[in-house]
């Protein structure tokens, strides 16, 4: 089959790799239909999280139709059109019945293979699921396939962050990042009933998009976030931050602009050792921190009925619909952010 292969940093290849096959009973095939191109996929791409082997398939945002299964798949059968989560659960554990399904004890990564161990990701015509019926969601006739393919993994995070942030009724809310996370992270938390979402990024098109989602953009390089939202709220600051980036820059912009007893949400992908501010500055704030993976798989169900009516919000972020071999180009320009690219995915159909 065809896929778009980590070869190294800033090097993927439009490659022929080995089909997937059944390896176990829970595993099911799915032949892809459309694929995303997410934030995540830039970390290996730029050589910032390392031991990809070359030759891994990338990516993790997909949605298909499965073409086998194993024999003990219960849920599922061939013909089955579904929604993946970014990553594997078995849908039995601990973490799996609390809905913490991103740290499910069998859970992995798609596109994320290192020393032959792993499974290969979905920019590629098919691939194996394994635990089937705890991973995947039917796709339902409800749902567009942008929406579904997004619930999977951008749309489930940035809702994730939100909730996380306790985002009410009449709150002020400051969301850091304005990429395809960041953007879905504000357009909840509008949804959710924010009174006001300070969206800041430095991308005009961004701002422009969070703007029309019904936030106030900020450009961080032209105006500065944390003197605004001050002077906004009395001096107090944001009662949460939700932080859609994953640099110490902006989990530090989020401790300054978030206000005494308020939250900061993280959900961007960190790959620092250390915090970038102390347990004092912390203690002083009363301050309640939450990061981490979004369980996608949770939220992918909870969210299923209510975001069909956010369609043509969610769909307005994709910039650019593109054929698999035109991967290579569609890292460079999602990377560069050239071509004011937002959001590509990729049609397989
Ligand atoms: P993206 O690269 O398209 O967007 C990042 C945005 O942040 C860009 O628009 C960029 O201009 C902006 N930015 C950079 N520095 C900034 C700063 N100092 N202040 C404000 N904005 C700044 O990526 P994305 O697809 O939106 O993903 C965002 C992050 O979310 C990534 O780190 C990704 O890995 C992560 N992510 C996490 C999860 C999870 O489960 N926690 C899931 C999906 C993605
Ligand atoms: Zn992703």
């Amino acid at each position: 089959m065809k896929a778009l292969t980590f070869q190294g940093i800033k090097q993927i290849e439009y490659s022929e790799i080995a089909d997937p096959i059944i390896l176990h009973d829970t595993d099911a095939i799915v032949q892809i239909q459309l694929a995303g191109l997410c934030g995540s996929d830039l970390h290996v791409y730029r050589g910032h999280e390392c031991g990809l082997d070359h030759g891994t398939a990338m990516g993790h945002e997909f949605i298909g139709e499965i073409v086998a299964i194993g024999k003990g798949v219960k849920q599922f059968k061939k013909g089955d059109r579904i929604i993946s989560p970014f990553s594997t659960n078995c849908g039995q554990c601990y973490y799996c019945q609390i809905g913490l399904t991103c740290r499910c004890v069998h859970s992995h990564l798609y596109g994320w293979v290192a020393e032959g161990q792993g499974l290969h990701g979905g920019q590629a015509e098919f691939i194996r699921v394994p635990f089937a019926d705890g991973t995947l969601v039917p796709l339902k006739e409800n749902l567009s396939d942008e929406v579904a393919l997004f619930l999977g993994d951008i749309l489930s995070t940035g809702y994730f962050c939100a909730d996380q942030a306790q985002v009410k009724n009449g709150g002020i809310y400051a969301v850091l990042g304005c990429g395809p996370v960041g953007l879905m992270a504000s357009l909840s938390a509008i949804k959710l009933g924010a009174e006001r979402v300070y969206a800041i990024d430095c991308i005009p098109e961004r701002l422009k998009m969070a703007e029309q989602f019904g936030a106030i953009p900020i450009n961080y390089k032209t105006v500065s976030p944390i003197e605004k939202i001050k002077a906004a709220t009395e001096g107090r600051g944001a009662d949460a931050v939700l932080e859609a980036v994953g640099s110490d820059i902006t989990s530090r912009m989020a401790i300054d602009i978030v206000r005494p007893g308020g939250r900061v949400s993280a959900v961007g992908v960190h790959n620092s050792q250390q915090f970038p501010f102390s347990p004092v500055e912390a203690y002083d704030k009363n301050l309640t921190y939450s990061i981490g993976r979004c369980p996608a798989r949770h939220y992918m169900e909870k969210l299923m009925d209510e975001v069909p009516t956010w369609e043509d919000d969610i769909s307005a972020i994709i910039s650019h619909r593109l054929a698999l071999k035109e991967g290579s180009h569609a890292y460079q320009i999602f990377d560069q952010k050239l071509d004011h690219c937002l959001k590509v995915i990729f049609d397989l159909t």
